[in-house]
């Protein structure tokens, strides 16, 4: 794979960029990247242009549009549409063009809202979605069984892996679009320079979620480009979770935050837990290695070295 043409797509997010150092530090010599500005994924003709001059042998898309509950609940027509647009036209466009391999980038909230704990594969369209994040939900269950559909009428070698919540370097701290753990390193870090007494924390604390460092997925999926060929999609996670007010207290810890924490019940809880079934990739040989403390505490200095930048 080193000296093939890889395309990452989304490579100046915080799954892509993470792919794209891994892929580096193995090596590859021939990497495809183009931001939004350069090339809209949404447009179908731009992105069958690239692909019929560029004709990359592997494709890591891992280019979608995200964000944390709020960011979700405000904006579903931009969370289903963009999606959909991205995804659709990035895996016609590969199999078109001659790529031998395809792995697409999913989410653990394709999974039902009250899936068994820990979520296994197979509990996929089980049950009704959690209302908050559905309309991204859907477009990653197109996503994957449009990988699935390839592989079975064109052969098409698409395989699907779905991280749970990740984080880490190249996050987004933006307190409106962001996920819980960035926004609440950043909160932290806020209060602490103001001297603040409380810290703000949405919904009720209870909520349950796992955190994979996001430069375990990156290993991850590496791994199942070199390794994995095969319909079903693969979890990807740590293994255990932790309430959001736990977690709130470990990255108050980190920081050096030393005040209260304040439960605003205004703000949605989403789904009451999140955690997945992992064994299917532990069975193929792959485990994660970095403790959710070491990460908070580099992904926090990262924090502070590009707060100035953070993507908004
Ligand atoms: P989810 O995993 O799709 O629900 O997305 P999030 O990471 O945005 O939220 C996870 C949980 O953390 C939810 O219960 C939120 O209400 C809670 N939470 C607590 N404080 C915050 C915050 O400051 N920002 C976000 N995004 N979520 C928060």
């Amino acid at each position: 794979m080193n000296d093939s043409p890889i395309y990452v797509a989304g490579h100046n997010g915080l799954v892509g960029s993470a792919i794209v150092r891994r892929l580096r530090a193995d090596g590859a010599s021939n990497l495809l990247l183009r931001s939004s500005k350069e090339l809209d994924l949404r447009r179908q003709a731009e992105v069958e242009r690239f692909f019929a001059e560029q004709r990359p042998h592997y494709v890591f898309l891992a280019a979608a549009k995200v964000g944390g509950i709020e960011a979700n609940r405000s904006r579903p027509a931009q969370f289903i549409r963009d999606n959909l647009q991205i995804q659709t036209n990035v895996i016609d466009a590969a199999y078109r063009n001659g790529t031998r391999k395809l792995l697409f980038l999913g989410s653990s909230c394709i999974y039902p809202r009250l899936a068994p704990q820990p979520m296994p594969e197979d509990s996929l369209l089980t049950g009704p979605l959690e209302p908050t994040n559905q309309w991204y939900a859907i477009a990653k269950i197109a996503g994957l069984k449009m990988c699935q559909a390839y592989r079975r009428e064109f052969q098409f070698d698409a395989i699907s892996a779905m991280p749970t919540n990740l984080y880490g370097p190249g996050d987004n701290f933006d307190l409106l679009e962001s996920h819980v753990l960035p926004a609440l390193i950043r909160k932290c870090h806020e209060a602490k320079l103001r001297h603040a007494d409380a810290l703000e924390v949405w919904g009720s604390g209870t909520p349950r979620r796992e955190f994979l460092h996001v430069d375990d997925l990156a290993d991850a999926c590496v791994f199942l480009m070199r390794q994995y060929s095969d319909e079903p999609p693969i979890n990807v996670g740590w293994g255990e979770d932790i309430s959001i007010a736990e977690l709130a207290r470990l990255i108050a810890d980190t920081v050096g935050f030393n005040g209260e924490l304040r439960f605003d019940r205004s703000k949605p809880d989403g789904t009451p837990r999140k955690l997945l079934d992992t064994s299917r990739l532990t069975a193929l040989g792959w485990q994660p290695k970095i403790h959710l403390k070491a990460g908070l505490a580099s992904t926090y200095e990262w924090f502070r070295e590009h707060q100035g930048q953070s993507r908004r």
